[in-house]
C-alpha cells in the first residue's frame, strides 16, 4: 500500500470518528465517550497529516499547534458553565479565521490565470464565510464576556447598511472572478470582516447563542470550502458535519424559542421587549418559609423539579440533587423537567445536572414532561422563569408566544425560587409567579435549597 494510500484511510478512520462522535453527542449517557471519539479521530487525522510527502514549516506547524494547547488547554478547563457559550464563540471564530487564512494562502499560491473559475469561486467563498465567521464570533464573545454591551446596538437604516456591504462583496466576488488579483482578496476579507461585525451588532446578549451556534455552521461551510480548495476529503466531510449539524441546531434552539431564525437575527429582540417595560408593578405574591415549603415537598406525591438559568447561576445543581434524593428517600416521587431552551446554551440543565450526577432517567424532556405535570402535586420552578410563563401559550402580543412551555402551571401547587420579581431573559412578566397555587421563596438558589434540606432532613 502507498503511503498517499495509508493516509486517506487514516483519514477515513477520522472520518468514522467524526460521525460516530456526533451520535455518541445526541445522549447525555454517550456524549463523553462520543466526545472521547471524536478527539481520538482529530488526533489520528492530525497524525497522519504530518505523514504528508513534501510537508513543510514543520517547525512552524508544532509551534502553532504548541501554542494552540497552551491556550486552549487550561481555557476548557478552568472555563465557569455559564461562560461556556462565549467559550465556544471565540473557539469557533479562530477555526473560521483559520479557514479563510486557508483559502487566502491558497489564493497567494495559485497561478490565477491556469485556474478554473470555479476553483477561484471555492476560495472566495471560503474567505468570505470563513472571515464573517471570524468577526461575527469576536463581537459574539466580546457581548457574552461583557467587554462590551450585550444589548442590541441599533442605528437608523441598519438592515439597509448590512445589505450593502452584502451587495459590496457579492461584486467584489464577481470582479474577482474576472480579474483575480490579490489586492481584491484582501479587500474582500476586509468587507467580511465588517459584514461580521455588524450582522452581530444588533443582536441582543442573550440571543447570541442561537447566533453562535448559526456562525458555527458557517465555520464548518468554510472548513468544507478550504477541504474543496486543497482536495481533502478529510476537511470536506468535517467541514460539512459541522455546518450540517450547526444549521440543525439553529433551528431546534429557533423552534424551541418559538421564534424563527430571521426574528432572531434581525429584530434586536432585547432591545425591543426592555424598551417596551412589561414588568407590572406594585401587584401582591404569596412569599412562603423554607420550614413551610419543606412540607409541602416532603408530604407530596410527586414533585416536579423544573431547573432553568437560575440554577447554573447559583451553581445549585448539588445542592438541588441532595433535595431530590432525599425527597425520594421519603418515597416521593421526583423528576426533573427540561426546556431545551432553559439556561442560555443548548443542553445547558442536562451538562449541569449530569455534573451532579443526577441519573438520566431521573431527567425528562419537556415533551415527555408536560402530560405529567397536572399530576403533580408541586412544581419546583428552580430560577427559570420564561420557559415557564404561560404567555407563552395565552397572549398572542407577547414577544414568547408561541415558544413551547413546560407546564408548571398544570401542578397543584407551584413554588418559584428566584431572588426577585425580576423577569427572565426576555423582559417580561410572568403572570404564574402571582397565581392562586404559586408561592415564592425569595434568594439565591443555592441558599434556598441548602435550607430547604435543613427543613426536610428536620422533618
Ligand atoms: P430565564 O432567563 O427566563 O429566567 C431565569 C431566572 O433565574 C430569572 O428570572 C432570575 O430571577 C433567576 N435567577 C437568576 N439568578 C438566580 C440565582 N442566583 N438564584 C435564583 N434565581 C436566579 O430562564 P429560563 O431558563 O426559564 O429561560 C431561558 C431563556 O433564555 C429563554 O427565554 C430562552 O429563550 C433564552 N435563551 C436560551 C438559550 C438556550 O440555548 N438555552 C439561548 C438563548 C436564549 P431573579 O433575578 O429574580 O433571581
Amino acid at each position: 500500500m502507498s503511503r498517499g494510500t495509508a493516509i486517506e484511510l487514516v483519514y477515513l478512520l477520522a472520518i468514522i470518528g467524526f460521525i460516530l462522535a456526533l451520535k455518541g453527542l445526541s445522549s447525555p449517557r454517550r456524549a463523553r465517550l462520543g466526545n472521547l471519539v471524536g478527539a481520538t479521530g482529530m488526533a489520528l487525522a492530525i497524525g497522519a497529516t504530518f505523514f504528508q510527502p513534501g510537508l513543510r514549516h514543520i517547525g512552524l506547524i508544532v509551534g502553532g499547534m504548541a501554542v494552540g494547547v497552551a491556550i486552549g488547554v487550561p481555557a476548557a478547563r478552568l472555563v465557569r458553565m455559564t461562560a461556556m457559550p462565549q467559550m465556544v464563540a471565540i473557539f469557533n471564530g479562530v477555526g473560521g479565521g483559520a479557514a479563510a487564512l486557508v483559502s487566502i494562502t491558497a489564493f497567494l499560491a495559485l497561478d490565477a490565470s491556469l485556474t478554473p473559475t470555479y476553483k477561484i469561486l471555492e476560495i472566495l467563498f471560503g474567505v468570505v464565510v470563513g472571515g464573517l465567521s471570524f468577526a461575527g464570533s469576536a463581537v459574539a464573545f466580546a457581548k457574552l464576556q461583557e467587554l462590551m454591551t450585550g444589548r442590541p446596538v441599533t442605528y437608523p437604516a441598519q438592515q439597509a447598511v448590512n445589505a450593502l456591504v452584502g451587495a459590496l462583496i457579492l461584486g467584489l466576488v464577481l470582479a474577482t472572478l474576472v480579474n483575480p488579483t490579490t489586492v481584491l482578496v484582501w479587500v474582500l476579507l476586509a468587507a467580511a470582516l465588517v459584514l461580521g461585525v455588524i450582522i452581530v451588532l444588533p443582536i441582543g446578549g442573550a440571543d447570541v447563542p442561537v447566533l453562535i451556534s448559526l456562525l458555527n455552521s458557517f465555520t464548518g461551510l468554510a472548513v468544507a470550502a478550504s477541504g474543496f480548495t486543497l482536495d481533502s476529503n478529510l476537511l470536506i466531510v468535517a467541514g460539512t458535519l459541522v455546518g450540517a449539524s450547526g444549521m440543525l441546531l439553529t433551528r431546534m434552539m429557533s423552534v424551541a424559542m418559538g421564534r424563527s431564525v430571521p426574528n432572531i437575527l434581525f429584530s434586536a429582540f432585547g432591545a425591543v421587549v426592555t424598551a417596551g417595560g412589561q414588568v407590572t408593578e406594585g401587584r401582591t405574591v404569596r412569599a412562603s418559609t423554607p420550614e413551610d415549603v419543606a412540607v409541602l415537598l416532603a408530604y407530596a406525591r410527586k414533585v416536579v423539579i423544573v431547573p432553568g438559568y437560575g440554577l447554573a447561576v447559583a451553581q445549585a445543581q448539588h445542592t438541588v440533587r441532595e433535595l431530590a434524593d432525599l425527597l425520594a428517600a421519603r418515597g416521593v416521587d421526583v423528576f426533573y423537567a427540561i426546556h431545551p431552551v432553559a439556561g442560555r446554551m443548548p443542553g445547558h440543565m442536562n451538562v449541569l445536572l449530569a455534573e451532579a450526577n443526577v441519573p438520566y432517567e431521573k431527567l425528562k424532556e419537556m415533551d415527555e414532561a408536560n402530560p405529567e405535570m397536572d399530576t403533580a402535586d408541586v412544581a419546583l420552578v428552580v430560577g427559570a422563569n420564561d420557559t415557564v410563563n404561560p404567555a407563552a401559550l395565552n397572549s398572542p402580543d407577547s414577544p414568547i408566544y408561541g415558544m413551547p412551555i413546560v407546564r408548571a402551571d398544570q401542578a397543584a401547587n407551584v413554588v418559584f425560587l428566584k431572588r426577585s420579581m425580576r423577569p427572565g431573559f426576555a423582559g417580561i412578566d410572568n403572570e404564574l409567579l402571582y397565581g392562586d397555587k404559586t408561592v415564592m421563596l425569595f434568594g439565591d438558589a443555592k441558599d434556598t435549597l441548602t435550607k430547604l434540606v435543613s427543613a426536610v432532613e428536620d422533618l
